[in-house]
């Protein structure tokens, strides 16, 4: 057993030269069941390629395990009803994203009109995205993302936001920070990166969410 400690050594030094924590060694990959317009499918890549970028430091990633059509109908939601409807169409233990055209906010909550406070601005009466809870489903929520006309870093950040939401982030105060509604969103904070992947973790211990092997980035 004198190996031991010389791979121990070899463990420690190569834990000390990563760039990442020890923590994020190993990536945790969840599947996400995507619902897009048919003509704008050869897009999701790059939204998903960017949006992956923020949750990298988090050692968490994002993956496609299934692609679904989204009629004309369901992309354009007058009201919340309308974000309710999509249940209907969603993928069992996947993280559901509905890709749509618009979502016409007439009543804005409190905590939109909170996060639109902070950076100065009011509630226009659409949103970027939505996060719609169903605790009674496995995962309990969904979301709802824009898919901005020529604007891929506009829908990728819209993504991450609301993929937050799904890994328990509220809105946060710093204009820079994802979580908030402000113009030039960076990134995640440490607190934020630690539950996202605890909370990964945790939809795939639950089963909640199916296991996918990784693949390169589609
Ligand atoms: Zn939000």
């Amino acid at each position: 057993m004198r190996r031991l400690p010389i791979l121990v050594a070899a463990l420690a030094v190569s834990v000390a030269l990563s760039p990442f924590p020890v923590f994020a060694t190993r990536t945790v990959t969840l599947p996400l069941a995507v619902h897009v317009e048919d003509a704008r499918r050869g897009e999701v890549p790059e939204w998903l390629r960017r949006a992956n970028v923020y949750y990298a430091p988090a050692g968490v990633r994002f993956q496609v395990s299934h692609t679904r059509p989204l009629p004309a109908g369901a992309r354009h939601l007058a009201d919340n009803r309308a974000r309710h409807r999509l249940a209907r169409r969603l993928v069992r233990r996947a993280i559901n994203v509905f890709f749509v055209d618009a979502i016409v906010d007439r009543w804005p909550s409190r905590a939109t009109a909170r996060a639109a406070a902070r950076v100065g601005r009011r509630p226009s009466g659409r949103l970027g995205g939505a996060h719609i809870r169903k605790p009674d489903r496995r995962p309990k929520s969904y979301v709802i993302v824009l898919a901005y006309p020529e604007r891929p870093g506009a829908t990728a950040v819209g993504l991450a936001h609301e993929l937050g939401h799904v890994l328990g982030a509220p809105h946060h105060a710093d204009p820079d920070n994802v979580m908030s509604y402000g113009p030039a969103r960076r990134g995640f904070d440490a607190s934020q990166r630690r539950m996202f992947r605890r909370r990964a973790q945790r939809l795939l211990r639950a089963g909640d969410v199916r296991r996918v092997r990784r693949s390169p980035d589609r």
